[in-house]
């Protein structure tokens, strides 16, 4: 609500819901670029040394357990005295965790917020994290309602602690009730916290429900102001960062590429494989191109946990630059398409994603590179919804023709407009501007003969006085049923003379 400008984070570019922004660390002196990818770095066993995430892997940010820290004497020690960034060797920023995850997991840590953001600050901690209740999908509205007044109470009291520099995260809670995601991201937002994490999505991602994860983060978005950077909390799996992206996450982290490595699994952007089952290794990261998959089998526990857990991390960071790329492009929901095939449930958080079109249509691009319609979903894409209620505005003749085929001959008409599945209608002028001049397939389907459908039946509605014939190549009954009664049609299949 407030929307008060918040001066370290900056959107450079978008796509979709998607962004490329610049978050500024003032405490660290950096400046990450985001999407970035936060490895998750457990002080008491690290697979790969913090050094190592920021030289070889180009890592410009960590999270790291306050609370670990916090109850480990001699690690507790040490932050205090020489600080995190000493104490784990990373030059870039360094975020850490309250513990809110432990008490979920374990039912209850012995802290207070003001205890464990002094405590935050005391140890060198650039982004800190107050402690939430991260609240599990599925329970009962009321308790939802009533462990998010909890949450709500400790981000404002977060906010009369003293932090200097440090910015501290203000987690979105709400289980999987939308609208009080919406709620609590209205409230995040208009506290002076600095970094909005969607809490406890970890249970929803673990048993594949991509779906109630995209309406959770979806409703959290609503609430939040656009200049709000989001961490999608837990999420590290590098199949479904694009699909996270597209919906306007900002941060990831990532334990997975150790817990999985330590399991002997192998991560792809299509899912997670067993070191057991590969006999090729499909990745081009040094790991892979200096190792079978026999030698990797064959190779001590410990340095098999660490290369398996360095080419994790290489799949995970080259899957963040593609992202970065593909929204620099203006093709990030090709890419998020591509990833959704992976697995049905990938899909159907892609297909969610596409609920929510009007949401995305807000900040995507009015212009970008060709739109290729790659699949059924294509048809649901923000940029068909834009045309469509672009059509509302557009000013018609008395009689107008649109058509598959060939303009209109003679004067039986005032003017003709060209119909392209999945868009529907439009102006000749407008043929050579986004999206219409996507690239689509010869051989269309169903969904796109729909839209366009739709789209027709938009421009009549909008233009009852008009006369509007559509000339359409057999389209089938159940297509040319959505369209009002008094267009006229005529189709161009059966006319071959
Ligand atoms: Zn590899």
């Amino acid at each position: 609500m407030s929307g008060r400008m918040r001066e370290h984070f900056e959107l450079r570019d978008t796509d979709a819901g998607g962004r490329i922004g610049e978050l500024t660390v003032p405490r660290a002196g950096v400046t990450v670029e985001t999407p970035a990818l936060l490895p998750v770095i457990n002080p008491n066993l690290d697979t790969i040394a913090p050094r190592r995430l920021a030289e070889e892997f180009g890592a410009e940010i960590l999270i790291t357990n306050s609370y670990i820290i916090h109850g480990t004497d001699d690690v507790r020690e040490r932050a205090l005295e020489d600080g995190l960034h000493e104490l784990l060797e990373f030059p870039g920023a360094i975020m850490t965790d309250s513990g809110s995850f432990q008490l979920s997991e374990y039912g209850d840590i012995d802290v207070t917020t003001e205890e464990i953001l002094e405590f935050q600050r005391a140890i060198g901690s650039d982004i800190a994290t107050p402690v939430d209740i991260p609240t599990p999908p599925d329970v009962s509205r009321e308790r939802a309602e009533r462990e998010l007044e909890t949450t709500q109470e400790r981000l404002e009291l977060a906010e009369t602690v003293e932090t200097g520099e440090m910015l501290v995260s203000a987690p979105v809670q709400g289980s999987t009730y939308p609208d009080l995601r919406e709620e609590a991201g209205r409230h995040a937002d208009s506290t002076e916290l600095d970094v909005f994490p969607v809490g406890a999505v970890v249970p929803l991602m673990n048993d594949y429900r991509y779906d109630d994860m995209v309406d959770a983060v979806a409703g959290a978005k609503r609430g939040l102001s656009a200049d709000a950077p989001v961490h999608l909390f837990g999420a590290g799996h590098p199949m479904m960062f694009a699909l996270g992206v597209a919906m306007g996450c900002d941060l990831f982290d990532s334990a997975a590429y150790a817990l999985y490595a330590r399991d002997d699994r192998y991560l792809t952007v299509r899912g997670t494989r067993n070191l057991e089952d590969l006999e090729y290794l499909p990745c081009s990261c040094p790991v892979c191109t200096s190792h079978s998959p026999d030698e990797l089998r064959a190779l001590p526990d410990d340095e098999r946990e660490t290369e398996l857990g360095a080419h994790n991390l290489h799949v995970t960071f080259e899957e963040i630059r593609r992202i970065k790329q593909a929204i620099r492009a203006g093709n990030l929901l090709e890419l998020v398409e591509q990833r959704a095939r992976a697995h049905p449930t990938m899909l159907d958080g892609y297909r969610t994603l596409l609920d929510h079109a009007a949401q995305l249509e807000r900040s995507d691009p009015v212009s970008k590179g060709a739109f290729f319609y790659t699949s059924h979903e294509s048809a649901r894409r923000p940029e068909v919804l834009r045309h469509h209620r672009r059509l509302e505005r557009l000013s018609v003749p008395d009689s107008l023709f649109l058509t598959e085929g060939q303009p209109a001959r003679g004067d039986e008409f005032d003017d003709s407009w060209r119909v392209e599945p999945p868009f529907g209608p439009f102006p000749r002028a407008l043929s050579k501007s986004y999206p219409l001049t996507a690239e689509v397939p010869a051989r269309t389907d169903r969904a796109a003969l729909e839209a366009a459908a739709d789209g027709v039946a938009r421009l009549a509605e909008a233009n009852p006085e008009t006369d509007l014939t559509l000339g359409h190549r057999s389209w089938p009954d159940g297509v040319l049923e959505r369209l009002p009664d008094d267009v006229a049609l005529t189709d161009l299949s059966s006319d071959r003379s």
